[in-house]
């Protein structure tokens, strides 16, 4: 399944914009469906985060999946395009109290919470609401995880969940709280991940201190592995999909769980990293003294990754046949890390040529700017152009 560029009918949109492959994202969501429905305990929370496109949130919801928020305006987003409150988890170092309560107004089914601190807040707010609200305790497992060091999160270095040495007490915490539930503990160690070690390591972990737990007589409740799979941003046309079946036989191989015990999943970037490009076109060819620059309308401000991490983003021409030439593909924007690729052989590039830069449906649109008064990228889907 590879995802095919309509040039006819992209000739009369204004670039820069975001183009979905629709078939793709249908598939890559029947794949996960069908290895879930085998599952009965499994639960699948899609991550808001990494594209909050509300066209793309819908198709999302009505596979039936649940979604994972980080904020409560995501909270929003995601009960606006339909996906059921009660499937709704909701993590985050910093909650405020207007979030919280907006949380609690919509009946969420889960809070995972990273402090005492805001254990404390959440229990004092539900209570002023009348509500009881569901907690699972994220843990900070001290798991690495082999990828960008701005995207690992299960570090004890990091800012993220709560320690394992104080694990024990703040679930005897929640105990003495009247307006809180405990009810499991929630794990996500980064993103971007394809070495399946990492998971087995964070799986090793959640047994180990479920061990831990129950022989001191605490229930451990639900287990939230989180997210973090990655995907193949080198060969978008030859691996269109991540490894899900990989991932999923990984962690269903390792990580032991008892009877009624339900396993929540947190996937973002693998369900829609793929089905997404941003399409740009190529303003100026510029001759440099030892290289030469495609200049094309996109930036930084649509898509972020390369300039915040150096990510890797497969660029094709895809007006072009014409011999391979070398390029350092920038965009317009007035700062020297807005560039998409160095050294990219591509088919000579003319002005106005089509660029598509793959792989771009995570944390893409959703990081857009407006810096240099630019507007946020437009979107167009396969579905409908
Ligand atoms: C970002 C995030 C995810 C999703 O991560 P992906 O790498 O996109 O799968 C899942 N859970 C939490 C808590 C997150 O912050």
């Amino acid at each position: 399944m590879t995802t095919k560029f309509p040039i006819e009918k992209f000739k009369s949109l204004p670039t820069p914009f975001y183009y979905y492959d629709i078939e793709l994202l249908q598939q890559t969501l029947r794949k996960v469906a069908s290895t879930l429905s085998a599952h009965p305990l499994w639960r699948m929370h899609y991550a808001i985060k990494a594209n909050a496109n509300p066209r793309l949130l819908n198709i999302i919801s009505g596979m039936g999946m649940g979604a994972d928020c980080v904020s409560g305006w995501e909270i929003d987003a995601a009960v606006k395009a339909g996906f059921k409150p009660e499937s709704i988890v909701y993590a985050g170092v910093g909650k405020s109290d207007a979030e919280i309560i907006s949380a609690l107004n919509h009946n969420i089914g889960c809070f995972n919470v990273e402090s005492e601190a805001e254990l404390s807040v959440l229990n004092e707010l539900a209570g002023s609401l009348g509500k009881k609200a569901n907690v699972a305790l994220r843990v900070n497992p001290d798991v690495g995880a082999h990828t960008h060091s701005n995207i690992t999160t299960g570090l004890a270095e990091n800012k993220f969940g709560i320690n394992k040495e104080q694990l024990e007490d703040t679930i005897r915490l929640t105990f003495t709280l009247p307006n809180v539930t405990f009810c499991g503990l929630h794990f996500h160690i980064g993103s971007q991940i394809l070495d399946m070690t990492d998971f087995i390591a964070l799986c090793n972990r959640i047994n180990e201190l479920s061990t831990q737990l129950q022989r001191k007589g605490l229930p451990v409740g639900d287990i939230n592995v989180g997210g973090g799979l990655g995907v193949d941003y080198e060969y978008p046309d030859r691996f269109p999909f991540a490894d899900f079946d990989a991932y999923f036989d990984t962690i269903g191989r390792h990580l032991l769980l008892h009877p009624g015990q339900q396993l929540h999943f947190e996937l973002g970037r693998s369900l829609v990293a793929p089905c997404g490009s941003l399409i740009t076109r190529v303003l100026y060819v510029k001759e440099g003294i030892h290289k030469q620059f495609a200049i094309v309308d996109g930036s930084m401000t649509e898509l972020i990754r390369p300039a915040l991490y150096h990510a890797f983003h497969r660029i094709q021409n895809i007006s072009s046949s014409e011999p391979l030439e070398r390029y350092d593909v920038v965009g317009p924007v007035c700062e020297s890390s807005d560039v998409f690729g160095k050294a990219i052989d591509l088919p000579r590039c003319q002005r106005g040529d089509f660029i598509a830069i793959r792989t771009a449906g995570a944390y893409g649109e959703t990081m857009a700017s407006q810096y240099n008064c630019r507007p946020l990228p437009k979107a167009y889907y396969s579905s409908e152009i």
